[in-house]
């Protein structure tokens, strides 16, 4: 048998499965697929590692490829890390009603800046503002692609050639790219450094107001705390040298919420309302963090000060889409109701899951998990400790369970556990820590479809 016995790809294109698979992926993927797999069969065959395939196989191969390529990396995953938010897993879940709201507009027109009363153009805005300021007590609203973007274009808005004066102790890096001094400095702001890292009182605010200040910045320290020898000026006293001096504040809060968190058993932060009532100008907040909707950044405020924000041809540039301001609205909607709340929005259920749920989980789940990592490992009930995640409340973890599964023998064999269960169709994402592969399910709400993508793992090839 050599390579004059390899079949051709018009010969591979007849059989059954071919035919299948040129119904389910097209004529010309299904032939590039056949004829990649081929050209790899021709190589095993030179190279002398294989034999003349079998026809089926071949047509076998081409099917796996292409449902290996159909496969998207944004397919659903069980988020087992135990961060809630977590940025790289895409944050919030969003409501029942935010999901049904975000594919009616996207499958049928909607009146997105069309005034359906008026018969006339209408502002894009509209449809969450009267929202935003009701639940928030802010006078005007505005919204844009994510918080990111409502800081660049409120600070451009503001302070374009101008100081914007902030604490050293709050120059902030988020992640990634978003830095508050390089924000500041891409949206025009002459950044302006008062105080040190650890304390800053009025008096340095104060002494840098001047004619060239655009505005001052509060900016919420997310994702860290100082602690120790600290003094930070508050929002509200802040307001008062603010408006003495006739100059905006602007108070980035990051994640925001809109309800007292301690309803649902977390730590207390100051919400969306009380930062307005400070007195700030302009306070920003993220629409996917604690807010539980989609990627959005909020800008809420004094009236001239969103009008101007309004005026600014940035705003062109950062708005948001009919898909993500139905699902907003909808969200917001469900604010209206806070008793329900943890009901109905997704990121607040799992916040607020009792730890006892989550064991009883763990416990069930166990032998199901065990049977498919196989003989290699041990599997554990464990108690963990989740994270809110996305900077909101660094410092506070919520009692959460899990498993634990660890290695009997030591090395890689982690590693390639952790990599298999990637792999699956519905892939699970844990987390590695002290030699082991911690699941923490809290966030496990789909039971049967994580026992049905367990099925998939094949415990015995990691032996
Ligand atoms: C998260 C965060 C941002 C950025 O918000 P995105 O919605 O991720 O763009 C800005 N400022 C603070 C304080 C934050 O915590």
């Amino acid at each position: 048998m050599g390579l004059r016995d390899l079949p051709s790809v018009s010969v591979v294109l007849n059989t059954g499965a071919a035919v299948e698979l040129m119904q389910r992926f097209g004529r010309s993927a299904a032939t590039d697929a056949i004829r990649a797999v081929l050209d790899d069969a021709r190589t095993a065959l030179q190279a002398g590692v294989a034999g003349v395939p079998h026809i089926d196989d071949l047509a076998l191969q081409a099917t796996a490829l292409l449902e290996t390529e159909d496969r998207s990396d944004l397919r659903p995953l069980f988020n087992l890390t135990g961060t809630v938010l977590h940025t790289n897993l895409g944050r919030a879940l969003l409501a029942d009603a935010a999901i049904e709201a975000a594919v009616a507009a996207m499958r049928d027109p909607v009146a997105l800046e069309f005034d359906l009363s008026a018969g006339k153009r209408g502002e894009r805005d509209d449809h969450v503002r009267a929202l935003l300021c009701a639940l928030t007590g802010a006078e005007d609203a505005t919204v844009v692609n994510n918080n990111a973007a409502a800081v660049l274009l409120a600070v451009n808005t503001l302070a374009d050639g101008r100081d914007a004066i902030v604490s050293r102790g709050e120059l902030i890096e988020i992640g990634g790219a978003f830095r508050m001094p390089d924000i500041m400095q891409q949206a025009g702001a002459r950044l302006v450094e008062v105080g040190t890292t650890n304390r800053t009182h009025l008096k340095d605010y104060r002494a840098a107001l001047g004619s060239q200040t655009g505005m001052i910045l509060k900016v919420h320290t997310s994702n860290y705390r100082i602690q120790g020898f600290t003094a930070e000026v508050g929002a509200a006293e802040l307001a008062v040298v603010a408006d003495a001096a006739n100059v905006p504040l602007m108070n980035d809060l990051g994640s925001g919420t809109l309800v007292d968190l301690s309803r649902f058993g977390l730590q207390r932060e100051p919400t969306v309302r009380e930062a307005v009532a400070e007195g700030a100008g302009l306070v920003t907040f993220s629409g996917d963090k604690l807010l539980g909707g989609p990627q959005a950044g909020f800008i809420v405020g004094k009236r001239a000060l969103i009008a101007a924000i309004n005026r600014n041809p940035m705003k062109r540039a950062l708005r948001i889409d009919k898909i993500r301001l139905a699902a907003i609205e909808a969200t917001l909607k469900l604010y209206r109701d806070p008793d329900r709340l943890a009901e109905r929005l997704p990121t607040l259920r799992l916040l607020a899951r009792p730890p006892a749920e989550i064991e009883a989980q763990a416990r069930r789940l166990l032998p199901a998990v065990a049977r498919a990592v196989g003989p290699a490992f041990t599997v554990q009930p464990c108690a963990c400790r989740s994270q809110i995640g996305s900077g909101a409340l660094p410092l506070e973890t919520i009692a959460s369970a899990g498993l634990v599964i660890r290695p009997l023998a030591g090395g890689r064999v982690l590693d390639a556990l952790a990599a298999a269960l990637r792999a699956l169709d519905w892939p699970v994402i844990g987390r590695i820590e002290d030699g082991g592969l911690t699941l923490d399910f809290r966030c496990l709400v789909n039971e049967a479809a994580f026992l049905s993508a367990l099925s998939g793992l094949d415990g015995h090839a990691l032996a």
